[in-house]
């Protein structure tokens, strides 16, 4: 382990947005940084130019923002130790891989894409381990000082030595893991164009930046022998190791993937963070499932505050396991946390998701008087900011609905003419009440159906979808008295035409 001060990172390529399995990567660095009074870097690993994604960048603040992981060092905010862009330090990754090639432990290695897939080729045919063939690392000195007299563009890899035995380290969360030797390739560390690979830039920035832990995704798992053997060869103490568990799909079948995701169900469920974020997952809920994946605060308790997270949390206690990704949790544990907001606080953040449905702007939206007496009825329905939309569309729509299917007015069990007879009766009824409040219309609508021989059931179908345009709706009698009686009523006979 290590006593020094712990620094700990968080290093996206900008390369595609941000993903959920990276998102619960930043935020265990973030609760292990928290727990330990230390420091969170986000660091822009954008050495792979070709593949940039213009707002990625600012799709990872976003992301980390609304979750609550704010950086103490990296972009927006600075810190002792920039840059914190990988393609502002070109000049640091070519100091320190000269530095390794003046000690022995790299060489340049001049071979041309042509030869190397020669060597692939013949490697191929013999049914041999394919890959380099550490040609230019036995180069005498004349043929070397050849290849730079005449200018002949190089790479520079890493010497791994010695070619045999193994070496074993450290980690956190898997214990001893032992790698051959035999198995590594020579590496390349800086390209010809002076561009560093993942490999040199990732251990030059984690030793400068002092970081204490790597924590990352076990997708990473193969290149740490790389980068044990860097440090190494630097004499850099190493860090803590520490590879995250895989994360599956929620059907357990495979790990989930860059581009989709499989549900329990087979259908395909979204893998980026701001896919969550528009479907209107709360922040505090994402937190706390991300959090349950692959760690759990005391074995049994699955909602907890950040706070107590950060006191609990600990890289030993992660569970090396792959977990799949319990989707029907977050559904589930989104809505425990709507219905603890209280209804002001809902309504705020309900504003934008209801203002989008209904095709209004946020401010637009605010000014209507519908929204705010709606939130207590729809509290206890939905499990996402999202599913509020279509249930309080109908508020809206100042006028009538468009039936687009009008056979969905019809009730169960119930004929045409039934069901025309119903909500004319209905609209009658209620256009007589002298109170026109919750109770009065519930006891009114009973009485109707009694009358007409229908069950409550059925007849309240035929208001409800008649009023909403919906077969769920937020409780029916509460919701006709927001509609008002005359919209109610002009709703009850438009959809009797509709269905005639
Ligand atoms: N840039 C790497 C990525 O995109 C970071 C890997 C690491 O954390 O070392 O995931
Ligand atoms: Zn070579």
């Amino acid at each position: 382990m290590t006593d020094r001060p712990v620094r700990v990172r968080f290093a996206p390529s900008p390369t595609g947005y941000l993903h959920i399995g990276s998102a619960r990567s930043a935020l265990f660095n973030w609760l292990y940084a928290r727990h330990s009074d230390g420091k969170f870097i986000l660091r822009i690993e954008d050495t792979d130019q070709k593949r940039l994604v213009e707002d990625a960048l600012d799709d990872f603040a976003a992301g980390l923002r609304w979750l609550g992981c704010q950086w103490d060092e990296g972009p927006e905010v600075g810190g002792d130790y920039g840059p914190y862009f990988q393609s502002q330090r070109l000049s640091v990754y070519r100091q320190w891989a000269d530095w390794l090639v003046e000690h022995g432990h790299a060489y340049r290695c001049y071979c041309s894409e042509e030869r190397l897939g020669r060597v692939r080729e013949e490697q191929t045919a013999a049914k041999e381990q394919t890959g380099y063939d550490r040609h230019c690392r036995y180069l005498t000195p004349e043929q070397r000082a050849q290849h730079e007299a005449t200018g002949d563009p190089y790479v520079i890899r890493l010497a791994v030595e010695p070619l045999d035995g193994s070496t074993t380290f450290h980690d956190a969360i898997r214990g001893a893991i032992t790698f051959e030797h035999s198995l590594l390739q020579d590496a390349v560390l800086l390209k010809s164009d002076g561009w560093p690979t993942y490999h040199l830039a990732a251990v030059v920035d984690d030793h400068f930046m002092q970081i204490s832990h790597i924590m990352r995704s076990d997708e990473w798992l193969s290149s740490a022998p790389l980068g044990v053997l860097l440090y190494q060869a630097f004499g850099w103490e190493q860090p803590v190791w520490a590879h995250l568990p895989v994360i599956l799909n929620p059907n357990g079948k495979g790990k989930m993937s860059k581009r989709h995701a499989v549900g329990a169900d087979g259908k395909s469920i979204p893998v980026l963070l701001k896919d969550y974020i528009a479907d209107g997952y709360l922040p505090e809920a994402m937190a706390n499932f991300l959090a349950n994946v692959g760690w759990n605060l005391d074995g049994s308790t699955e909602v907890f505050t950040p706070e107590q997270a950060i006191a609990a949390f600990d890289i030993s206690a992660i569970n090396p396991s792959p977990a799949a990704f319990p989707y029907d949790k977050l559904v589930w544990l989104n809505g425990v946390y709507i219905r603890q907001l209280d209804d002001d606080d809902l309504y705020q953040r309900l504003l934008p998701f209801v203002a989008r449905g209904a095709g209004l702007s946020v401010e637009a939206m605010a000014g209507r008087p519908e929204l705010r007496p709606a939130v207590p009825l729809i509290k206890e329905r939905i499990k996402t900011l999202a599913e509020a939309a279509p249930m309080l569309d109908y508020f809206f729509v100042d006028g009538l609905l468009a039936y687009p299917d009008p056979q969905a007015l019809i009730g169960e069990k119930m004929s045409t003419a039934q069901t025309v007879e119903a909500l004319h009766g209905s609209a009658a009824a209620l256009a007589s009440l002298a109170n026109f409040d919750k109770d009065s219309i519930e006891a009114c609508l009973r009485a109707q159906a009694e009358m007409l021989g229908l069950k409550i059931r059925q007849l309240l179908h035929v208001v409800r979808v008649a009023l909403t345009g919906a077969k769920v709706s937020p409780p029916l009698f509460a919701t006709i008295v927001s509609l008002g009686r005359e919209r109610a009523l002009a709703r009850l006979a438009a959809a009797a035409k509709a269905v005639e």
